[in-house]
């Protein structure tokens, strides 16, 4: 939508309320990959371990699209990939690589760059057609190569000046976990959607940030002014003075409202009527831990262990594990500190652990899924948060339970990492609480098989939702069948709330939909015992449920589970919601 001003408004999907404004810094798939820098000389090890890192990827890479192409095509055509394989594994390129690193004092990319050029010009200049074929070869294993680096390297994003708004087609979670927030105020993407993972890395970096844009990145050019408006979803290019006036105004009134509701922080989350719920965060990495107390939340209730492991060239051990959950752990003792185990798989990747690319990967070799095939894993991170457990208040959760069986058998897991440390005589919880996260719709509906194994569940909306509608939780174009307030998803959520109630487990919800301040009552009113989120989120959630009355959020949630129509609910939820705390509504719609 553009006006006579010149500005242009683009709509998305709001994913961090507040507002940024800034030059745009536009990042083209061409830059993420190749990032050309000195070097100093200390440098040069590890720019040696990070090129033989990214051969050995690219070698299986390679392999891997060898066997998939003689699988579906032929085995002639597979056999181009012998070439490339060949110049992966020519040492005289390696070495010289490896040369140009230690004379030229440039990173392994501008040297590969240079070397690649060098050969593929020699190739390209001979008279024998096979070699000058080899060219090709030799650019196209290059570029794949300078991939991978990306991958097991800070992009460009790790090197800007000034303070900018990202706009990208699409973001991974690990690129979004290493933004720097202090050059990066706000990011917009063509892709993804409010629970993609990026989306949720972006809360917890308290960045304001608009995704599902669909082509804002070939719609902004490099340094045009933005405003991006987290809460509305709105990107707006070459924003007017009326415009930046009257956002000016809103920011204003926005900040006495968080300032109002930061005075909460040490009240609970008690409704009118003097029930109370338990308001614990969610985060990603062991330093969101001052984000957690900050905001006042009481604890963690999913911790994504998964995000240590992104970004590296090697997993972290099971030492440097444990020292990561225990800072977590110590800073917030006696509060307690859920600690999920690895949920990669689906739109996390994790370079380190080979997970093979998948056709379909939220439906694939997931979560729980890897851990269990790969017990080593699972037993080495299972240690370290039991190390970290001698304060007495962590608990476990699996990921991604599709039935009871998996819960047995990662319990067995358990059971001999406590006897490993038993044998060392180490310090921690024998009694420590597992949980199964609810997120596949087989074990909401067996979560009586289920409850008998665990002491306690927490439901994951975000893939809940994912599942049962059948809708990919990133895919932009589907957002519309996102619905938290689905008939399918309240019933699924009380069944298991009922099942936990009268098994004697509690139950939480952790999933986005108990962050959002219209959304966070219904789930109240349906017997949910304790609601984590984004730690910004905690402030705006307890300022709503402290205006309302448990008796009305049961009527609301009576309600919802006899309506046929989730929209009717959400508009339900919303009346309800603004009705107790219109400003607080203000600043997330
Ligand atoms: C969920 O699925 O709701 C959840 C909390 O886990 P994640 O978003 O990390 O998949
Ligand atoms: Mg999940």
């Amino acid at each position: 939508m553009g006006d006579a001003t010149g500005e242009i408004v683009l709509k998305g999907v709001g994913v961090t309320p507040g507002v940024a404004h800034g030059p745009a810094f536009l990042l083209t798939t061409e830059d993420v990959r190749v990032v050309e820098r000195d070097i100093a000389e200390e440098e040069i090890p590890r720019e040696i371990a990070r090129f033989e890192e990214a051969l050995i990827e690219t070698r299986r890479q390679l392999h891997d699209i060898q066997q998939r192409v003689e699988k579906a095509m032929d085995a002639e055509r597979a056999s181009i990939f012998d070439a490339h394989l060949l110049v992966v594994d020519d040492r005289s390129l390696v070495e010289e690589v490896i040369r140009g690193l230690h004379t030229s004092r440039r990173n392994v990319e501008s040297v590969l760059r240079s070397v690649s050029e060098r050969y593929s010009a020699a190739l390209a200049g001979l008279d024998d057609e096979y070699l000058r074929e080899r060219a090709a070869d030799v650019r196209d294993v290059a570029r794949r190569i300078l991939r991978n680096l990306a991958g097991h390297s800070s992009s460009l994003l790790a090197h800007l000046r000034e303070p900018c708004i990202v706009i990208a087609n699409d973001l991974a979670p690990s690129d979004t976990a290493t933004l720097d927030t202090s050059k990066v105020i706000g990011f917009a993407t063509d892709l993804g959607s409010a629970t993609s993972h990026t989306a949720i890395m972006a809360r917890a970096l308290e960045i304001p940030a608009v995704v599902g844009l669909h082509d804002a990145s070939t719609r902004i050019s490099q340094g045009d002014p933005l405003l991006v408006d987290g809460s509305k979803g709105l990107v707006i290019l070459r924003p007017s003075a009326q415009t930046l006036e009257r956002y000016g105004q809103a920011e204003r009134l926005r900040r006495g409202v968080r300032d109002q509701l930061d005075r909460l922080r040490d009240t609970p989350a008690e409704t009118l009527d003097g029930y109370r719920v338990t308001l614990a965060a969610n985060i990603e990495l062991p330093h969101d831990v001052e984000a957690v107390l900050r905001h006042g939340a009481e604890g963690v209730g999913l911790f994504r262990s998964e995000f240590l492991f992104l970004s590296r060239e090697r997993a972290p051990d099971e030492l440097e594990q444990a020292r990561a959950y225990e800072q977590v752990a110590h800073r917030l003792a006696p509060a307690t500190v859920i600690i999920r185990t690895l949920d990669i798989g689906g739109d996390k990747f994790v370079s380190s652990l080979k997970t093979p690319s998948e056709l379909n990967p939220f439906l694939g070799w997931r979560a729980i899924r890897f851990c269990l095939a790969q017990p080593e894993i699972f037993a080495t991170q299972l240690r370290g948060i039991l190390r970290a457990s001698a304060h007495r208040n962590v608990k476990i959760m699996y990921p991604m339970i599709s039935n009871a069986d998996e819960v047995l058998q990662a319990n067995r897991i358990l059971e001999r990492a406590k006897e490993d440390l038993r044998r060392e005589n180490a310090d921690f919880d024998e009694n420590i609480e597992v949980g199964a996260m609810i997120e596949v719709p087989s074990a909401a509906l067996t979560a009586h098989l289920i409850a008998p194994h665990v002491r306690f569940f927490s439901i994951g909306t975000n893939d809940l939702i994912q599942y049962t509608m059948a809708a990919d939780r990133v895919n932009e174009r589907i957002t519309y069948l996102y619905e938290p307030t689905h008939p399918a998803i309240l019933r699924l959520i009380r069944h298991v709330i009922e099942v936990a109630h009268d098994t004697g487990l509690w139950t939480g919800v952790c999933g986005e939909m108990a962050g959002q301040p219209a959304l966070a009552p219904l789930l109240v009113g349906l017997g949910v015992d304790e609601l984590s989120m984004s730690p910004n989120l905690v402030p705006l959630v307890k300022g709503m449920l402290r205006r309302m009355r448990l008796t009305d959020l049961e009527e609301l949630a009576a309600n919802a589970l006899t309506s046929e129509s989730a929209a009717a609910i959400l508009e339900r939820c919303r009346a309800l919601a603004r009705a107790a705390a219109p400003e607080i509504c203000d600043m997330v719609e």
